[in-house]
C-alpha cells in the first residue's frame, strides 16, 4: 500500500492540525506557515497528488472544495473578499503532493503574484 501523505495523516488524526471543517469528501484546517490572516487548506479526503492528476470523476470533489472554501470564508469573516488557489506542480510552486486548495484572507491581496 502506497505511504500516506501528510494531508491523509492529519485527516487520519495522526498528525495534529487546526481543523475548521469535516465531512465525507475533505478536511479544512489552518495553514502551519499562514501568508496572511486567515490561511485555510481544504484537501479532499481521496489523495489526489495535484491538480495534473484530477480524472473527470474528481469533478464532483473539487466542486466540493470550492462550496467549502466559499462558506469557510463566510464563516471566517471574510466579507471583503478572499483568494483561492491550487499551487500545481514545480512551476507552481506546490511543495505538499495531496490537492488542497488554499484559501487566503483577511487582507489585501496584491497581483500578479510572485
Ligand atoms: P503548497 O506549497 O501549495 O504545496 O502548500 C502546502 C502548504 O501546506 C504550505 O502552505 C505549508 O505551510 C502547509 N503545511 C505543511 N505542513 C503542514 C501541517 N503539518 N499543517 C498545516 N499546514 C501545513
Amino acid at each position: 500500500m502506497a505511504e500516506k501523505t501528510l494531508f491523509q495523516r492529519i485527516a487520519d488524526g495522526e498528525i495534529p492540525a487546526d481543523i475548521v471543517h469535516e465531512d465525507e469528501l475533505c478536511i479544512a484546517f489552518r495553514d502551519i506557515n499562514p501568508h496572511a490572516p486567515t490561511h485555510i487548506l481544504v484537501v479532499p479526503r481521496k489523495p489526489i497528488p495535484s491538480l495534473d492528476d484530477l480524472e473527470d470523476a474528481d469533478r464532483d470533489v473539487v466542486g466540493h472544495l470550492f462550496l467549502c472554501a466559499r462558506d469557510i470564508a463566510k464563516s471566517e469573516g471574510l466579507s471583503e473578499g478572499y483568494r483561492t488557489v491550487f499551487n500545481c506542480g514545480k512551476h507552481g510552486q506546490q511543495t505538499v503532493n495531496h490537492l488542497h486548495l488554499h484559501l487566503l484572507g483577511g487582507r489585501q491581496m496584491q497581483w500578479p503574484p510572485g
